[in-house]
């Protein structure tokens, strides 16, 4: 059995396509199934729903063989133990710095101004700040990052852009771009070896998607 770990929503609607490609349907849909476990098919292959910072994890223990995941959650999670053969080009966005539009960045930098940072993305934004040579104070959360500058609880959030609508009906402005972000193909390194006559025509076929349509997003 090979087990594909994917997350609701962006993720899992354009990793269709390249399962699709790779002569995989899921039978069922997340939005109307309660079920976390999908069959597909293909009866050796199968989905599981997984929060999408847990797609590293279950990757990395061998609770799944493959997943999908952002550049963003993989760099977070550090991305010990799996193999990344593919750039999928899918959920694309970008990771920035954002500021209540009020908000003076370039001169609190330039005067080396110790920023309030709240992020859900701590390791990005510590080694992003420490190659500026900016002093942060970094303040986790978990969702919601927008609401940081606007109570005062931040000068600067670390969030991910893709239309910028967001930032725009929160009154705040993007200053800084740190990364592009796009969606992995990551793979058990020790399921790479054991199962490779399952696992080897998943990524081929993928790969050979891609090439043929490059992502609109
Ligand atoms: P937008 O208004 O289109 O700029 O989207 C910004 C909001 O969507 C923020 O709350 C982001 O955290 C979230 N977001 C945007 N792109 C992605 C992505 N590829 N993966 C996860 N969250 C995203």
């Amino acid at each position: 059995m090979i087990t594909l770990a994917l997350s609701k929503g962006r993720i899992f609607d354009e990793t269709l396509p390249l399962l699709k490609a790779a002569g995989i349907e899921v039978l069922e849909d997340p939005d109307t199934s309660r079920k976390l476990i999908l069959p597909t098919n293909q009866p050796g292959v199968r989905v599981v729903l997984v929060r999408a910072t847990d797609v590293p994890t279950y990757v990395e223990y061998g609770g799944a063989d493959l997943g999908v995941t952002g550049k963003d959650t993989l760099i977070e999670h550090g991305g010990q133990g799996l193999y990344q053969p593919l750039d999928l080009k899918i959920a694309a966005c970008r990771m920035s710095v954002a500021v209540r539009a009020d908000f003076d960045y370039a001169s609190a930098v330039r005067q080396g101004s110790r920023l309030k940072v709240a992020t859900k993305y701590t390791a990005i934004a510590r080694e992003f700040f420490a190659s500026k040579g900016v002093h942060v104070d970094l303040i986790k959360l978990y969702g919601s990052m927008e609401l940081a500058p606007l109570t005062g609880l931040a000068d600067a959030i670390v969030d991910l852009v893709s239309t910028g609508n967001t930032l725009k009906a929160n009154h705040l402005v993007e200053v800084e771009r740190i990364m592009d972000i796009s969606s992995r193909l990551v793979v058990n390194q020790a399921a790479l070896k054991l199962k490779q006559a399952g696992i080897r025509p998943i990524i081929d076929a993928f790969a050979n998607a891609i090439q043929k349509e490059p992502s609109t997003s």
